[in-house]
């Protein structure tokens, strides 16, 4: 029989074990092993059963349990312990406070569509997701005041499962908020606060707001599925990265303009700061800059025009890109886009349409009239903006030079901050175990005090913890086999093998990742007989712990995981290399930790930095990697491998064959080898000096921690600072608009009319200057408004010049009113072919960035 309706009697817990609920709501719990440690010695069978998962568990637990433990002294010993351990991580003095400065921003809010915080909050498809919950959990353990926004899906992404043929198979279980960790967000009346939002047909879209506790972060994520929404609002929310277009684009508004609309009801409500620093996580939630300028327009605000309103707006945004591969980019037909803003109820009234069309076309060289471009937008809706490695940082820069057409490459305002991953999350305890036994204060801000311990493990110590964490994934490896294997409809019988299938004393190799076709889930199985063999191998065997999930949408990402689940069925082999459905944290935990080498074949340079391999190296995991994302950075030749890349082979059959062939050679001949040379005692010693300097030389690096450092230096705080400026009582913002009007309606008339140069000839020595003397012709504009610069480098062939830097020249006599004498002395600081240009660009102290109005006159 089927209930017409459900709900969730929440459970009641005894007056003295109320901590257990205050432990729960805050998911600190899942970075935070001894508080787990009191969920599980609630009853181990039972946590085991829920998947770890607190409210479940207390939703589960008998009456009778629960009175037992009232009486236990030691448990209720322990649960204060937790309790007090979660009160002082909560309020206690963090590096934001010491450290960051006075004019950090009060708050900043963080916008993503996904969040990967834990596997009982399943709302995230992979490395975006992971990042995003990295992020604030490392904003957290630093006292950086962020506010994370994003959506509740009621499915999540999906789960994966396998068919018999090994073909993917997706299915949505429907999450019950009640049985997560979230607290609806209510008004002081007690009525759960809702936003709304004006979609055209005139029926608005409503949700309500769930309140997250990421240790001292709140998440705000907003979902459409109450009961005031007809039902095709109520599906808004419904999945991660499905339905079409239109569905993507309610998504987005809800996430950008709801995004913004929640965070007003949350410090309305809470008292909490304004965030002066809006930080948006890939292109989905730039409608967040149109909501704003609507704020500052025609909103209860100081009713701004549009320019001050973009002014104001976009010097508080920040703008991360996260993929360069097209397909990761939202692009919307330009009619919907009209449709939804042009007609009688826009969802941000009184921002002309035309103006939001603007922000988001592709009117560059090359670009497609028809679409709007959520990524475009996202730039010009962001004073600052960044990739996610050093290589991903070049590579946008090179993707968006279109966006600044007359600047090089080099200065598109494009930075990057190398993403880093969550060291509590994700570094096995044992580890930290070791590193408390050493004497390392490891409960602070970070897990810096670890990296200089390593080299005082012994190896034998070392290894011995190598094994431990082999085994768990062996033994967890084996559970899922045995699972997913009766869910394909093996027999019984059949599965036997299953028990002794991989070995805990065996090189272990991981690949987990999504399957879009740049990751090449297959090229391993490029040469089967080959890979047979390095399986196989008496000696020196092999075995791979292989998983990834493709989109619903995707069937050639699908049949890459058939031809691979193909494979590992073989009688001969499937002890030594398996696929386990269903990736997700709950797998990850176990397997980086667990795994001897971690691969990773990208095609170069679609991986915008990767984070997998990072998870491996904090726990003393080598890296086999293409050069691509973040191993392109900090691969030094001793922490790893690089598998050569054939970049420039465009025969793409050709290029995986020798990128395959390299990866081979480098498993028989270095990785295997090295692995199996062990002293007498068992130990392999050249092995353990690349895990010593694995993770001396990475541990620092690749921590979340860095990376929201850096975003805090390089971009929260000056955007912070450039944001008061024009904020404070609007005339800053009103006339950087204003100036950038008569700067841009001036340019056509900007000339360099002529370049002197003395005091060398053709040769000259290093240590000399020389001078240089150039007349512009500003016509309307004064020389406060520009900046004239001899731009000078190396002089290659084609006289283009390379590691150009720029020397500022003075204004030094002006003729007629409008044209300008400017001088400056160039030191030669450096040998070879030298050469120079000058060049004027506009000059303020509100911009970022030279390139930033995408303006320069250079001689003609
Ligand atoms: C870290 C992680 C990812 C992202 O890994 P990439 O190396 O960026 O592909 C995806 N899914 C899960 C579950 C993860 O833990």
């Amino acid at each position: 029989m089927r209930a017409i309706r459900r709900f969730t009697v929440r459970p009641v817990l005894p007056e003295a074990l109320s901590g257990l609920a205050t432990l729960a709501g805050n998911l600190r719990w899942s970075w935070h092993p001894e508080t787990q440690d009191v969920f599980a010695s609630i009853d181990t069978r039972l946590w085991d059963e829920v998947n770890h998962d607190p409210v479940r568990l207390l939703g589960a637990v008998g009456r009778a349990r629960l009175d037992e433990l009232s009486g236990d002294h030691d448990f209720l010993h322990r649960l204060g312990v937790a309790t007090d351990s979660l009160e002082a991580y909560l309020t206690g003095e963090r590096w934001y406070s010491r450290r960051a400065g006075d004019d950090a921003p009060r708050s900043i809010a963080y916008f993503s569509p996904e969040y990967g915080i834990t596997a009982v909050l399943p709302q995230y498809s992979g490395g975006l997701g992971i990042l995003a919950g990295d992020h604030l959990k490392a904003a957290s353990d630093l006292g950086i005041p962020v506010v994370g926004v994003g959506l509740f899906y009621r499915h999540g992404y999906f789960k994966q499962s396998l068919s018999r043929e090994g073909w993917q198979q997706e299915t949505y279980p429907v999450l019950d908020p009640d049985e997560l960790p979230l607290t609806l967000l209510r008004e002081a009346d007690g009525s759960r606060a809702v936003v709304s939002i004006a979609m055209p047909g005139g029926s608005d879209l409503l949700a309500r707001i769930f309140v997250a506790h990421v240790g001292r972060v709140p998440l705000l994520l907003l979902d459409s599925d109450i009961e005031e929404n007809p039902q095709h609002y109520r599906d808004v929310t419904d999945r991660l990265y499905g339905g079409n277009s239109e569905h993507r684009l309610r998504q987005e508004l809800l996430l950008g303009v709801g995004g913004v609309r929640a965070l007003r009801a949350y410090s309305r409500i809470t008292g909490a700061p304004a965030p002066e620093v809006f930080h948006t996580n890939e292109g989905h939630a730039g409608f967040l800059g149109i909501e704003r300028i609507r704020e500052l327009t025609v909103g209860d605000g100081p009713a701004l025009d549009f320019d001050t309103a973009l002014e104001v707006s976009r010097a508080g945004t920040v703008f991360t890109t996260h993929t360069p591969v097209p397909a990761g980019i939202d692009r919307f037909p330009r009619e919907l886009i009209q449709q939804y803003f042009g007609g009688g109820s826009s969802p941000t009234p009184g921002v002309p349409a035309d103006r939001v069309l603007a922000l988001g076309a592709e009117d560059y060289d090359g670009g497609d009239a028809g679409v709007f471009n959520m990524a475009v937008m996202g730039f010009r809706l962001a004073q600052r903006a960044n990739g996610v490695s050093q290589l991903h940082g070049h590579v946008s820069r090179g993707m968006f030079n279109g966006l600044w057409p007359a600047f090089d490459e080099a200065e598109v305002p494009i930075g990057s901050i190398t993403n880093g991953v969550h060291g509590p999350t994700w570094i096995a305890r044992e580890i930290f175990e070791i590193g408390a036994e050493l004497g390392a204060d490891v409960g602070g801000d970070d897990t810096d005090a670890l990296w200089p311990l390593v080299d005082q493990i012994p190896g034998r110590r070392l290894w011995d913890l190598k094994r431990t964490l082999r085994a768990r994934l062996v033994d967890d490896a084996r559970a899922r086999l045995a699972k997913s294997s009766a869910r394909r409809g093996f027999a019984p019988a059949e599965l036997g093998w299953i028990e002794t299938a991989l070995d805990p004393d065996v090189l272990t190799i991981g690949f987990a990742r999504r399957v879009p076709s740049y990751k090449r889930l297959t090229l391993m199985l490029r040469d089967p007989d080959r890979l047979k063999r390095i399986l196989l191998d008496p000696e020196r065997p092999v075995q791979l712990v292989i998983a990834g999930k493709s989109h619903p949408a995707d069937d050639g990402g699908k049949k890459l995981i058939q031809e691979l689940v193909r494979f590992a069925d073989d009688p001969e082999v499937r002890h030594r290399i398996v696929f386990l459905p269903n990736y997700d944290i709950a797998m990850a935990q176990p397997l980086y930790p667990g795994c001897d080498v971690w691969l990773n074949n990208p095609l170069r340079p679609y991986e915008a930095c990767g984070t997998s391999g990072m998870k491996a190296a904090l726990n003393g995991g080598l890296n086999l990697s293409i050069l691509d994302g973040w191993w392109d950075e900090w691969y030094d030749g001793n922490n790893g491998w690089a598998i050569p890349s054939a970049d420039g082979v465009d025969d793409v059959d050709r290029r995986d064959d020798l990128e395959a062939d390299a990866l081979y050679d480098l498993i028989e001949n270095e990785v295997a080898p090295r692995f199996y040379d062990v002293d007498e005692e068992g130990v392999p010693t050249r092995w353990l000096e690349m895990v010593r300097h694995t993770l001396k030389s990475l541990g620092p690096k690749v921590l979340a921690t860095r990376q929201v450092r850096d975003y805090v230096r390089e971009l929260y705080a000056p955007a912070a600072r450039t944001s008061r400026a024009l904020n404070s009582d609007y005339a800053g913002a009103r006339s950087l608009a204003a100036w950038k009007s008569t700067v841009r309606a001036g340019w056509p008339s900007v000339r360099v009319e002529h370049v002197e140069s003395g005091g060398v000839g053709d040769v000259a020595e290093v240590g000399a200057s020389f001078a240089v003397r150039a007349f512009v012709a500003l016509a309307d504009l004064s020389p406060d408004d520009v900046e004239v610069q001899v731009v000078h480098g190396r002089a290659g062939a084609d006289d283009e010049l390379h590691d150009a830097t720029t020397s500022v020249m003075h204004v030094v006599e002006s003729y007629d009113g409008n044209r300008h004498r400017f001088d400056a002395d160039v030191p030669l600081d450096r040998s070879g072919a030298f050469g120079y240009t000058v060049r004027v660009v506009p000059r303020n102290a509100a911009l970022a960035s030279v390139s930033e109005m995408g303006l320069v006159a250079v001689p003609a």
